[in-house]
C-alpha cells in the first residue's frame, strides 16, 4: 500500500485550489519535523505558491543547517489561510501557539506516520508503517513530479535519517535506504546531516548526558533504566530540552534494558518525558495514557506536575508495561 501515491491527485487538488499555504509541525521540531515542513516549503516556492513555515519552538542549534530554516516563524503574515499543511503531527495541540492559525485555515492537510490520536484534517496522508514523515512526503513529491533539488533532498534526508537514527533502528526498511540513495543522488548532503545531528554536541548536552547517566536507576532486574534531570540540572549546566536529545537512548542500549525513560524539568513547572523501549513492549501506550504519544518504541508526554510526581506515575506505569509481557 503506498498511501502517498494513492493521495497524490487528491492533494494535487488542494494545491490548485490553494493561494496561500501555512506549514507547520510540533512543538520540539526534530529533523523529521523540519525537515519535512521546509522541504514542503520549497516545493511550493518551486511551484510559484505563496508559503509560510510556522513552529511555537525555534529549530534547535543542530537544525540550524537546514536550508530556509531562518524563514520559519512563530507569527502568521496572513489573518488565514487556503489550506494548511502540518507534517509530523497527530493531535493538533501540538502545534502550540500555533495552532490557533492552522484553524483558521479553510483546508488542512495532515502528512505524518504517527499512530492518530484525534485524526485532525480533511485529507490525511498519514502512515504508521513508514519510518518518517519525510519518507512519506518523498513518496508524494515523487508522485507528483517534483523537481528534487539538492536543498530538497537533504530537508527529506534530514527526516529520514533522524527518526531511524542514522539507519539504526527497528524501523529501517528497505525503502528506507533505497529512497534515501535516490536522495543522495539528488544532491542530498548525508555527510553534512550526520556532522550537525549525530556528531557536534554542544558541552551542556555532553555534561547532562553525564549526570543522567551517573544518577541512573534501574528497575525490574535491570531491565527498566530510567533517570531524571531537574529544572537546578538544566540551570547549572546553562543548558536546554534540546540538549537532552540522545539521553534515552543510551539507557536503553543498556543489554538488560528493555524500557528506558528520561524525565526532565527544563522549564519550572513542566515536565517532558522521552520513553524508548525493544522489541513488543509498547511505550506508546503508556504516553497516550498521559495525554502524550508517538511510536510503540518512541513516544513521550508532558506533565505540569512537580518532577517528583511526574517520576512516580511514570515509573509505576512502565513497570506495569514490562510486566504485561
Ligand atoms: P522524543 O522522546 O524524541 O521527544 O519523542 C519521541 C516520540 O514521542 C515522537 O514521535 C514525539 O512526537 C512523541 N512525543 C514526545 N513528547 C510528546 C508529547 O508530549 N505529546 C505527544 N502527543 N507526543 C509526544
Ligand atoms: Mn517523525
Amino acid at each position: 500500500m503506498n498511501i502517498a501515491k494513492d493521495l497524490a491527485p487528491t492533494f494535487k487538488k488542494e494545491l490548485e485550489n490553494a493561494s496561500s499555504v501555512l506549514i507547520g509541525t510540533h512543538l520540539n521540531p526534530d529533523g523529521d519535523a523540519l525537515g519535512s515542513a521546509l522541504a514542503m516549503s520549497l516545493y511550493l516556492d518551486s511551484l510559484g505558491i505563496s508559503n509560510e513555515v510556522m513552529c511555537h519552538h525555534n529549530a534547535p542549534q543542530n537544525l540550524k543547517f537546514l536550508p530556509r530554516v531562518d524563514t520559519v516563524s512563530q507569527q502568521a503574515k496572513l489573518d488565514s489561510y487556503d489550506l494548511g499543511i502540518v507534517v509530523d503531527l497527530d493531535a493538533m495541540d501540538r502545534l502550540g501557539r500555533t495552532q490557533q492559525f492552522f484553524d483558521r485555515c479553510k483546508r488542512l492537510v495532515v502528512i505524518d506516520h504517527h499512530l492518530p490520536i484525534d485524526a485532525p484534517g480533511d485529507v490525511r496522508i498519514v502512515d504508521t508503517s513508514e519510518p518518517a514523515t519525510a519518507l512519506i512526503l518523498t513518496r508524494l513529491l515523487t508522485e507528483l513530479g517534483a523537481n528534487i533539488t539538492p536543498d530538497i533532498a537533504t530537508c527529506l534526508l534530514t527526516g529520514i535519517v533522524t527518526d531511524t537514527g542514522s539507519f539504526r533502528f527497528r524501523n529501517t526498511t528497505p525503502d528506507a535506504l533505497s529512497i534515501s540513495a535516490t536522495l543522495l543522488e539528488h544532491g542530498g548532503d548525508i555527510n553534512q546531516i550526520n556532522e550537525e545531528i549525530f556528531q557536534s554536541k554542544p558541552l551542556a548536552s555532553v555534561r547532562l548526558l553525564g549526570h543522567a547517566l551517573e544518577t541512573m536507576r534501574l528497575e525490574c532486574n535491570n531491565r527498566l533504566a530510567w533517570s531524571s534531570l531537574s529544572n537546578h540540572d538544566f540551570v547549572s549546566a546553562d543548558a536546554l530540552d534540546e540538549d537532552t536529545e540522545g539521553v534515552v537512548n543510551e539507557m536503553l542500549f543498556i543489554t538488560s534494558v528493555q524500557i528506558a525513560a528520561l524525565i526532565r524539568e527544563p522549564k519550572p513547572g513542566r515536565v517532558r518525558c522521552s520513553f524508548r523501549s525493544r522489541g513488543d513492549f509498547d511505550v506508546a501506550e503508556a504516553a497516550r495514557d498521559f495525554g502524550g504519544g508517538g511510536h510503540k518504541n518512541a513516544a513521550g508526554c508532558t506533565f505540569d506536575l512537580p518532577l517528583d510526581q511526574a517520576e512516580e506515575l511514570v515509573v509505576r506505569r512502565l513497570k506495569a508495561c514490562l510486566e504485561s509481557y
